[in-house]
C-alpha cells in the first residue's frame, strides 16, 4: 500500500479514482481517463565522445486529447520511468483542463543524466527522440516543451530535427524554444511566476499581507528561481532553499534566518538548479540535510523540485506555522501525506493549478508561433497574470461551496471538463 502510493501514476491514479467516484462519473470515463491513450517507449542510439554508442531509453506517453493537441514537457533524468511519464502526462491533462486552454496532457522523458553528457552527446539524443517521434508528434498532435534538465536549447535542437524530417518550418512543434527563434518572452519566468500569482490570491482570501510571510523552497531550478524572485518583489521573505549535490548524491537546504538573496545564490548555482556547497558556506549559509527545507519554522512551503517529497514519513515534521502549502513541482505530496495536510487544515494550492503557468505561456508561445507575430513580455505576463487568477477562484470558490480540499475541487473542474469533451465527441 505504502509502495504504491511512491508509485507516482499510481499516486495520480488514486486521485483520479477519488475524484471520479465523488463526480459519479460513468464506467467508461473512468476507464478511458484513468489510463493513457497512447504511448511510445522506443531506443535512441548515441555515438559518444569516447567513441562508444550508447542506449539511451525514451519515452512520449498521450494521455488525453480530446479537447485540443496533447501537451507536456520532455524530462532527462536519470530515474525517470515510464510510469512517472504516464502520472506526468495525467497530470496535465488536468492541469491544461483546470487553466481552461484547448489542450490535452502529454509528457516525455528519456532515461539519461546530462551532467555526464557533452553537449554533442545531449543534442544527439534531442535529435534521436524527434526522429522516433516525429510522425506521432506535432503542432496539430501533440506539443513537447522543456520539464527537468532540458532547456530551450534542447527544443531547439529538436524543432530543427522535426523540420528537416517534415521539409518545412514548423515552430508550433515545440514550445519554450529560445526568444527571437519562436520563443516567447516570460516563458522563462512562467512556471515560477503562476506559482505566485496564486499564491498571492490564495494569501488575500486567507486574509494574509505576502509582506508579513516567509517561506521555505525545494529546488533551486527554473521553477523555484522565478517563483522565488516574484514572491520577494511582492514582499515575502525566503529563509531557505534546497537542491541536489551531485557530487555528494544527496540533497541540501541552504538557510539564512534573515532571508536568502537569490541573486548571490544564482551567482553560485550551475545550469542544473545546484548551488555551490562551499562558496554558500562562505556567503553565511548554514548547510543542513536536504530534508530541512519541511521543518522550517515558516507560512509558506514551495516544493518546487521533484514527486515524491512530502510523504506520511515526513508529513509530521511540517511546522505548526505552516498555513498553506504551494505545489510548484508536480506530484510533490504523497495520499497518505495529503490526508494529513487536510486534517491539519493547511491551504493547499494543488501542483497543476500552481505550476499552470508554464503550459499557459506555452500555449501562448504555440498562438504566437502559428501566427508568427510575437507579443511584448509585459502583455505575455499580464494575460498569464489573469487566466491562473481566474483559475485559481473558480478552484476556490468551488472549494467554498462545496467544502472541499482544493485539490479536489481542482480535480472536480478538470475532470468534468476533460469528461465532457469525451462525451461530446461521441468517445464514451
Ligand atoms: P529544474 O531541473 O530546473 O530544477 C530542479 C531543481 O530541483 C534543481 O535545483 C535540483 O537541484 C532540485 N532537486 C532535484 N532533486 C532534489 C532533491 N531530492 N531535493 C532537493 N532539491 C532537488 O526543474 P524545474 O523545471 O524547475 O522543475 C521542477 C518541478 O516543477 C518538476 O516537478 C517539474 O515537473 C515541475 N514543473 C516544471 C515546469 C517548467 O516550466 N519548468 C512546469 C510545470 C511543472
Amino acid at each position: 500500500m505504502a509502495e504504491a502510493s511512491y508509485n507516482p501514476f499510481a499516486m495520480a491514479q488514486a486521485q483520479f479514482d477519488r475524484a471520479a467516484a465523488a463526480l459519479n462519473l460513468d464506467q467508461a470515463t473512468r476507464d478511458l481517463l484513468r489510463l493513457p491513450i497512447r504511448e511510445y517507449q522506443f531506443s535512441i542510439a548515441v555515438h559518444m565522445d569516447d567513441g562508444t554508442v550508447k542506449i539511451f531509453r525514451g519515452f512520449r506517453v498521450q494521455h488525453n486529447d480530446a479537447r485540443g493537441p496533447g501537451k507536456g514537457g520532455i524530462r532527462f533524468h536519470p530515474q525517470e520511468t515510464v510510469d512517472t511519464v504516464r502520472a506526468l502526462a495525467m497530470w496535465m491533462t488536468w492541469k491544461c483542463a483546470v487553466v481552461d486552454i484547448p489542450l490535452g496532457g502529454s509528457k516525455g522523458g528519456v532515461v539519461c543524466d546530462p551532467h555526464g553528457l557533452s553537449a554533442r552527446e545531449e543534442e544527439q539524443i534531442c535529435r534521436g527522440w524527434v526522429r522516433q517521434m516525429a510522425r506521432n508528434v506535432g503542432p496539430d498532435l501533440d506539443v513537447p516543451a522543456p520539464d527537468v534538465m532540458t532547456s530551450a536549447q534542447h527544443m531547439l535542437w529538436m524543432l530543427d530535427e522535426f523540420e528537416t524530417i517534415h521539409g518545412h518550418k514548423g515552430p508550433g512543434f515545440i514550445t519554450g524554444k529560445p526568444v527571437g527563434m519562436g520563443g516567447s518572452l516570460g516563458r522563462t519566468e512562467a512556471t515560477g511566476y503562476g506559482v505566485i500569482y496564486t499564491l498571492r490570491e490564495a494569501l488575500k482570501e486567507l486574509g494574509i499581507q505576502t509582506a508579513s510571510t516567509t517561506a521555505s523552497v525545494q529546488g533551486f531550478g527554473n521553477v523555484a528561481q522565478y517563483a522565488i524572485r516574484l514572491y520577494q518583489q511582492l514582499g515575502g521573505k525566503v529563509i531557505s532553499v534546497s537542491c541536489w549535490s551531485q557530487k555528494d548524491q544527496t540533497s541540501y537546504c541552504y538557510r539564512k534566518k534573515t532571508g536568502i538573496d537569490s541573486d548571490a545564490l544564482l551567482g553560485i548555482a550551475d545550469r542544473f538548479g545546484e548551488i555551490d556547497k562551499g562558496k554558500a558556506q562562505n556567503l553565511g549559509y548554514e548547510i543542513l540535510p536536504g530534508e530541512a527545507w519541511l521543518e522550517q519554522d515558516v507560512e509558506i512551503l514551495i516544493p518546487a523540485a521533484l514527486e515524491n517529497q512530502i510523504t506520511g514519513e515526513n508529513v509530521n515534521r511540517i511546522s505548526r506555522r505552516v498555513v498553506l502549502i504551494a505545489e510548484g513541482a508536480n506530484g510533490p505530496t504523497t495520499p497518505e501525506a495529503d490526508r494529513v495536510i487536510g486534517e491539519r487544515s493547511i491551504f493547499v494550492i494543488p501542483d497543476f493549478l500552481a505550476n499552470a503557468g508554464g503550459v499557459t505561456c506555452s500555449y501562448f508561445e504555440q498562438v504566437q508561433s502559428n501566427m508568427n507575430y510575437y507579443w511584448e513580455k509585459d502583455e505575455v505576463l499580464e494575460k498569464l497574470d489573469t487566466k491562473m487568477t481566474s483559475a485559481f477562484h473558480a478552484v476556490s470558490e468551488l472549494a467554498r461551496k462545496r467544502e472541499l480540499f482544493m485539490r479536489d475541487a481542482a480535480y472536480y473542474i478538470a475532470i468534468t471538463r476533460v469528461a465532457q469533451a469525451c462525451k461530446d465527441r461521441g468517445w464514451t
